[in-house]
């Protein structure tokens, strides 16, 4: 039998059959905990009553009280519109409708005493009101002070006059019962020592709150309970697959320490040593590691991967490394090759278009032993890779390297599961991460190497394009090397390929002198990579490309970088553009072209880079203006669950929801103390909700 909450929608009083398809459809309201659930998104304030004379145009929304002295009928056809006079004793304002006019008329007279509800605008001397909602005076809204809810509806919604005031009526029809069901959902002990509101008062004050800070005690239990769940949920799920996947123990770093001694090209960063530590802490531990590294372009995460895979080898097993695209493969190949012959370790690569004899080798040399690393694209995943031992994956400039592809990899260890390394340049603010990757442990690499020059970032209006076509002829003349790149957008891919065209035709005509590179997506593999490599050997000093050239491309001595309209890019995807230089010795630029007009939101976003180079700082701002949702799938990672929380605004309540969840599952990991009970009832009550949810979608 169905509780209380999972009652059918339409089964509450006012709702019926009808309504409740709309709800479905429209807020995928489905139950009575789903109406529960639908919290107000925001709360107009109408403790406070304003005199006419008082009203501003700044102000937002505000409520006086009054009578109307006339109406009056302007314009005429679809430009039609009511104005009705409204005055109390301070002075007069405009009410102004232009839609539903009849239906306003029959509900509202002369003469008698409203509240008028709304936002002023001002046109000349006098201040109008649009749409305004209008109550009639009454002994208890006269007193004010309460909270009205906003709920989110939807046009379709309020066509059947299902709009915020509805939801909320019934809202109200529904809590009167509901408060007889509703019993706490955290434990005893934690409502104690956070002086949290209880379960019970938290759904009735957001939904109908006494005051503002009744509100804000209700907001922040519900959120803190959310995130708890969250977390708790995240962390058993670490826990159970540290507990069925035994690792194989490395505890030999021999490799290690004779390179280390001995070829270290560089100073590692305290970032660089600290994240090793924490890799080799992992090894050590018999557990099989899952490990994401995260840090800006430019880092070092690859001398952190080698020195990783130099453990692993130490211990007898094989590394597969692996890059998203073959020139990387490529690229990282001959890197590590120089770091790997030192030691006499051998090392191949393994692409889409490695020949069958070379394949030949590589697949007797892996199954016998004889190699210990392995450069590749994802054909490294193919079934019919077979390594003698795979003690460790490394997985590059990858944030999101699925289950399905992990569990590839898994089958490939010969029944001890290799470890796994993922590693990213795209920063993520730690509460995302915390929420992503909460089954992961997150390394951050949150240093660069002493003595980079930091890139300069400058933003220029089209109108100053000669300025530009200078500026980066001086540079070549010094002999560096230049990027453009143009948007790609795929709803208006044909138009983006005529700016990327026309923008390397006038480039050419500019520049008759140098010679010119062009690589988009539309171009076979073969052309792509030939006109890569003749920017790398420095035959050609201008690159004009599409945003193929994102992930991990290195040539130190490109030192421009030219973003065309780069109000069209997202902050993270201006940082890693950004990040393509910077990598030699010289002073690197970074020139964002944009139109002259732009949004506000286009401005904030160009503003962010000129100001900051921190990979982390900007992608703090990234979440802040799109919000988490849009920031990167977020399908799979539960975000799209949260009903009150916010994560780029939360962050203090989600670490405190982390720590209380895994203090909890410290101390009670099978959740069997009495006063967990209620955790235990919550996380089996979720799970079975999940199963529910698949089966309506
Ligand atoms: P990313 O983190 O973007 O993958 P890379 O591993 O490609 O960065 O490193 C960028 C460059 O910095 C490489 O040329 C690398 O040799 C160099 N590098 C890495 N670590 C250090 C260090 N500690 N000191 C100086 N140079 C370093
Ligand atoms: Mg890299």
């Amino acid at each position: 039998m169905a509780t209380f909450f999972e009652r059918k929608i339409e089964f509450l009083k006012g709702v019926g059959p009808q309504r409740a398809e709309l709800l479905q459809k429209e807020l995928q309201i489905f139950t009575y905990a789903d109406l529960l659930q639908h919290y107000p998104f925001r709360y107009e304030d109408r403790t406070k009553f304003y005199k006419i004379s008082q009203v501003r145009e700044n102000q937002p929304f505000i409520q006086v009280i009054g009578k109307f002295v006339r109406f009056q009928l302007a314009g005429a056809g679809r430009k039609q519109r009511l104005v009705g006079t409204f005055a109390d004793e301070t002075g007069t304002i405009e009410l102004v409708w232009f839609q539903g006019i009849k239906w306003v008329q029959s509900r509202v007279a002369v003469g008698v005493p409203y509240i008028a509800f709304g936002k002023p605008a001002r046109f000349g001397s006098k201040y109008s009101i649009a749409h305004p909602e209008i109550e009639p005076l009454t002994e208890k809204n006269k007193q004010g002070s309460y909270l009205q809810p906003v709920y989110h509806t939807s046009e379709k919604l309020k066509r059947k006059f299902i709009d915020s005031k509805a939801i909320s009526k019934m809202m109200k029809m529904l809590l009167i019962d509901a408060v007889n069901h509703i019993t706490e959902t955290l434990p005893a002990p934690l409502i104690d020592q956070y002086r949290l509101m209880d379960k019970k008062s938290a759904m009735v004050q957001i939904h109908f709150p006494r005051n503002a800070q009744e509100l804000q005690r209700a907001r922040y239990r519900l959120k803190l309970e959310e995130l708890f769940y969250i977390q708790l949920r995240l962390l058993k799920l670490k826990i159970s697959r540290i507990e069925s996947f035994p690792g194989i123990r490395f505890d030999n770093s021999e490799l290690l320490n004779t390179y280390y001694k001995n070829h270290l090209p560089f100073e590692l960063t305290g970032a660089q040593k600290r994240v090793v530590k924490e890799i080799y802490q992992d090894f050590r531990s018999g557990k099989q590691m899952n490990r994401l590294v995260q840090g800006d372009v430019g880092s070092g995460k690859t001398m952190v991967a080698f020195l990783s895979m130099l453990i692993a080898i130490s211990n007898g097993t094989q590394c597969a490394f692996m890059a998203p695209t073959e020139i990387l493969a490529e690229q990282h190949y001959k890197g590590l090759k120089e770091y790997a012959d030192l030691l006499g370790i051998h090392i191949a690569r393994l692409t889409g278009s490695s020949k069958k004899s070379e394949r030949k080798v590589i697949d007797q040399m892996l199954q016998s032993g004889d190699l210990p690393i392995l450069v590749g694209t994802h054909a490294v995943l193919e079934d019919k890779v077979k390594f003698k031992k795979l003690g460790l994956a490394v997985i590059d400039e990858q944030h999101r390297f699925g289950v399905a592809q992990r569990a590839r990899l898994w089958k490939k260890g010969n029944n001890a599961y290799p470890h796994v390394l993922v590693m990213t340049a795209t920063p993520i603010p730690r509460t995302l991460a915390m929420t992503l990757y909460g089954d992961l442990d997150v390394s951050v690499i949150d240093e660069l190497p002493a003595g980079r020059k930091p890139i300069k970032t400058y933003h220029m209006r089209d109108s100053h394009r000669l300025k530009m076509f200078g500026f980066i002829e001086k540079e070549i003349q010094k002999g560096r090397q230049v990027y453009v790149v143009y948007p790609l957008i795929e709803e208006s891919a044909t138009l983006d390929y005529k700016d990327l065209m026309d923008g390397y035709e006038s480039m050419s005509r500019r520049f008759p002198d140098y010679q010119l590179s062009i690589v988009h997506g539309k171009m076979k593999a073969e052309d792509k990579e030939w006109e890569m490599q003749r920017f790398v050997r420095g035959e050609t000093k201008i690159m004009v490309a599409t945003t193929v050239i994102e992930v991990g491309v290195n040539v130190p001595n490109a030192s421009i970088m030219v973003i065309e309209n780069a109000e069209r890019f997202g902050l993270s995807q201006l940082h890693q553009l950004r990040g393509r230089v910077g990598r030699g010795a010289e002073q690197s630029y970074c020139i964002l072209m944009t139109g002259n007009k732009l949004t506000t939101e286009g401005k904030a976003r160009v503003q962010t880079m000129v100001e900051s180079i921190d990979g982390f700082k900007i992608a703090e701002v990234d979440l802040k203006l799109r919000g988490p949702g849009d920031l990167m799938g977020t399908q799979q990672s539960g975000l799209t669950e949260l009903m009150i929380s916010d994560l780029s605004k939360d962050t203090e309540i989600l670490k405190l929801a982390r720590s209380l969840a895994s203090e909890l599952l410290a101390k009670d990991p099978e959740l069997k103390a009495p006063e967990n009970q209620v955790v235990r009832t919550q996380v089996n009550a979720q799970r079975k909700s999940n199963v529910n949810w698949s089966r309506i979608s």
